[in-house]
């Protein structure tokens, strides 16, 4: 009965792993996917991670049972505080209705879920370019996506004046995914002065924001200062949503962990829309996996621990901000043309390095180096040891 299923295509950016695992040199180097290495090109486990799973397998008290169907609910507070300050009005008024999601991704798709059913406005603008997985999250929630300006590939940065046209022009009410810090795949980030403009257009025109809060810390290794975008939407007590995943900050990446909060206008409204996440999620899933939101948990609520676990995130996102400048200095070193500073202007995990796909191809070809064909970059993947060959690579695709 099912010999006319057709071939799937393989996933354009966890396709790139399936290719490069398939590849036998040995000189060859994963860029494609979204996780942090090493400078030995190893998966890493933070020493923090280690020691709240230590302290959960020796508490006899803990046990397997079904979480509810919101999840872990320490782990819901203590996300909502992480993402939004201990001080936040939003939570002391009990305003923010919060539930744990599967990582990032299910955190989003369940918010589209929601606000298809119960918002008035089904268009959601999301940037261009953006994560390649977002418009077909929020197409199957049942929303209509359409983009906005976002990126300028001659000065590859921001374009500040098609964006706010581009939110100027949408219909009152329309959702608007922004990226919270270190935008993917662009790595372009709007100062604050910029959003706040946006933050004034969007409130103006009644636009409702959808954070995605996936890199949390990793942008600049500090949390509040990555989570300054999101604080400023709520300090104006409007409403917003925000998808956080701990799959980057904490490294767990397989245990998807994950939060929706939905910051609302009063308690009231909070305890109905978390009525109605419920009935999103119980026919999904039923209720979230326990393991990854106790480990997070265990962690934000110890004071020690939490202290642990921001030094092991700063140098996590050290130790990218120190690969981009090695490969931008290599560049120079080599006297490859094109102006590279985009390297170190942008943020986060990715670098856009702005070559095209053609490019993209022989390098994967020639120098068995993997990438998204955007030209897309995880500096996460690169080493010392790997920006030699990187620099040859990227070398002869422009010279060619
Ligand atoms: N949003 C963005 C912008 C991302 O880059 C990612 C991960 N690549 C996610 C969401 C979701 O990640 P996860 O579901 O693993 O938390």
């Amino acid at each position: 009965v099912f010999a006319n299923v057709v071939q799937a295509p393989e996933d354009p950016i966890l396709g790139v792993t399936v290719a490069y695992n398939k590849d036998p040199s040995p000189v060859k180097v994963n860029l494609g996917v979204g996780a942090y290495r090493t400078e030995e090109g190893k998966p890493l486990v933070l020493n923090v991670v280690r020691r709240a799973e230590q302290l959960l397998v020796n508490d006899p008290s803990r046990v397997k049972e079904y979480l509810p169907i919101t999840g872990l609910a320490d782990f819901n507070k203590l996300s909502a505080k992480l993402i939004f300050g201990a001080d936040s009005p939003a939570i002391q008024e009990n305003r923010v209705a919060t539930v744990q999601c599967l990582s990032g991704t299910g955190s989003l798709r369940v918010g589209g879920e929601f606000l298809a059913r119960h918002y008035h406005e089904r268009t959601i603008y999301i940037p261009q370019p953006t994560w390649g997985n977002h418009p077909k999250v929020f197409t199957l929630a049942g929303l209509s996506v359409k983009t906005y300006r976002y990126y300028d590939p001659t000065t590859r940065g921001l374009n500040f004046e098609g964006l706010l046209a581009d939110l100027s022009a949408a219909p009152p009410g329309a959702i608007v995914l922004l990226h919270a810090c270190a935008h993917n795949p662009t790595g372009v980030d709007p100062t604050l002065d910029q959003w706040e403009q946006i933050r004034l257009l969007m409130r103006s025109k009644g636009l409702l924001p959808f954070f995605d809060s996936a890199y949390q810390g990793f942008a600049s290794g500090n949390l509040d200062a990555d989570a300054q975008s999101v604080r400023m939407f709520v300090a104006d007590g409007g409403e917003c949503l925000t998808a956080q995943s701990y799959a980057k900050n904490m490294g767990l990446y397989g245990e998807r962990v994950g939060a929706l909060s939905i910051v609302c206008k009063s308690a009231d409204v909070a305890t109905r829309v978390e009525s109605q996440l419920k009935l999103v999620i119980r026919p999904m899933y039923s209720n979230p996996p326990i393991h990854g939101a106790s480990i997070v948990a265990t962690i934000l609520k110890d004071r020690e621990l939490y202290h642990e676990w921001t030094i092991e995130l700063k140098a996590m996102a050290d130790r990218i901000i120190n690969m981009r400048q090695q490969l931008f200095d290599a560049l120079r070193a080599r006297g490859t043309p094109g102006d590279w500073s985009h390297i170190i202007k942008q943020i986060g995990m990715f670098t856009f390095t702005g070559l095209n796909t053609e490019q993209v191809t022989f390098m994967t070809k020639e120098y068995h180096i993997y990438m998204t064909s955007d030209g897309r970059i995880s500096m996460a993947g690169l080493s010392s040891k790997t920006v030699p060959h990187l620099v040859d690579a990227i070398h002869a695709a422009v010279t060619r």
